[in-house]
């Protein structure tokens, strides 16, 4: 028996992702030289260590967001899988979005995720699609 995929499986996912998908946003922590006394070049230390700006630290630290459409499902049966002792829920809510190089670099800096003002981190990426992987799902457990 041969199995049969449609070849247009992505443009199924993408539309209906367009259709009931929501907004997550994905945070990382970006570091920035300080802007008020910089860093030495030489030592890596504060050019002030007394810098008000950056408490002598010579970086600053901030948070950078990036929206993207996924579509979110909250602890659902679909989250639960089987195990020797029977089923057990796999995180508290999974997000799927597009296969992307960018979503893959997102996934890997980031620092947490934000859907509906909650806080989000993730436990498992997993990739899916046939022929070709085209959607990226990950398994999120409330809190940092
Ligand atoms: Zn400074």
């Amino acid at each position: 028996m041969t199995l049969y995929f449609p070849p247009d499986t992505k443009n199924t996912i993408d539309a209906m992702r367009q259709a009931i998908g929501r907004n997550a946003t994905f945070y990382s922590r970006i570091e920035i030289v300080c802007p008020t006394c910089g860093i030495d070049p030489l030592s890596g230390q504060a050019l002030n260590s007394f810098c008000p700006t950056c408490s002598g630290l010579g970086h600053i630290y901030t948070m950078s967001g990036t929206v993207v459409l996924g579509h979110v499902n909250y602890g659902t049966l679909d989250s639960f899988r089987w195990a020797s002792a029977g089923q057990y829920p796999e995180g508290d809510a999974t997000f799927q979005m597009e296969y992307t190089p960018e979503h893959l670099t997102l996934v890997e800096g980031m620092d947490y995720l934000a859907i509906d003002n909650k806080k989000f981190s993730y436990t498992k990426q997993i990739i899916r699609g046939i022929p070709t992987p085209n959607r990226i799902i990950l398994i999120l457990v409330e809190g940092e």
